[in-house]
């Protein structure tokens, strides 16, 4: 079995497109184990057998966000009485009182479903793999929502030291990595740096998340030059408030970045 799994793995790569129409001649319950021989893993979220980390049927779960009712700035759904009926371009409350550090937010599902099962993964279960099927959906968020756009390179919201210590890796930039090279755009590692550690925001309303977050990144003074007159897509996992994408553009607009764009996979 030690020598045959990897010989397996191989075989399935190679013959991957046209092996699942093969098989599917055979009997269901053969069919299913002979899918979990070749793929140990199945989908992340269900379990079923296959290739892909992320199956169909869970992939067809995922709600997908639109700019529907949604603030034209940051991307949050608007309430009643923010939705400003005839106006092209609706902006909340938040952004209207306080622009936010950066031009625009976009998330590509909300945080739920498959999405929260597989950011947890990433997050706390060194789920490496599954940053690959979260960069296709922030692939897709990007091509719905910034497609006029002419980013020059892309970064991510930055960990502190300790905390990255503790998890081995900046989830963030994983995603980052995997969607730079999706959009074949420079990925500019370690140009945030996370000065300050923060205590965690979960109980927290957007007001002090915001001043939780204020300086708490900045760009480091050597690769500055890389942000200044730049249009940069800043890349996190997940989006509540924005009180950390603003922290994190403003320290890029301070280090003269022209335009900052942010993408999250999920929106809680
Ligand atoms: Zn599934
Ligand atoms: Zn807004």
């Amino acid at each position: 079995m030690a020598l045959t799994a990897p010989f397996l793995h191989l075989f399935s790569h190679l013959f991957s497109p046209y092996l699942s129409s093969f098989l599917s001649f055979l009997s269901p319950a053969l069919f299913r184990t002979l899918l979990q021989l070749l793929y140990p893993q199945g989908c992340a979220v269900c379990g079923a057998p296959g290739p892909e980390l992320l199956c169909a049927a869970c992939r067809a779960r995922i709600p997908v966000r639109t700019t529907e009712g949604c603030c034209a700035v940051c991307g949050k759904t608007l309430l009643t009485d923010e939705a400003a009926f005839g106006t092209a371009a609706p902006v909340c409350h938040a952004c209207r009182t306080r622009r936010p550090a950066f031009d625009l937010a976009r998330s590509a599902a909300a945080f739920q479903g498959p999405v929260r099962q597989l950011v947890h993964g990433l997050k706390y279960r060194h789920g490496f793999r599954l940053a690959e099927p979260l960069a296709e959906l922030l692939h897709g968020c990007f091509l719905a929502h910034f497609a006029a756009e002419r980013p020059d390179l892309v970064c991510a919201v930055p960990l502190h030291r300790a905390r990255r210590r503790r998890r081995g890796y900046n989830q963030s930039e994983l995603l980052a990595r995997l969607l730079a090279r999706r959009l074949a755009l420079p990925f500019a590692p370690g140009l945030l740096r996370r000065v300050r550690d923060t205590p965690t925001q979960t109980r927290m309303d957007a007001r002090q998340r915001r001043d939780n977050m204020a300086g708490a990144s900045r760009v480091s003074e050597e690769r500055a030059p890389a942000a200044y007159g730049k249009c940069v897509v800043l890349v996190d996992d997940v989006m509540t408030t924005g009180a950390t994408f603003g922290a994190a553009a403003a320290a890029l607009r301070e280090a003269g970045a022209g335009r900052v764009l942010c993408l999250s996979v999920a929106r809680d």
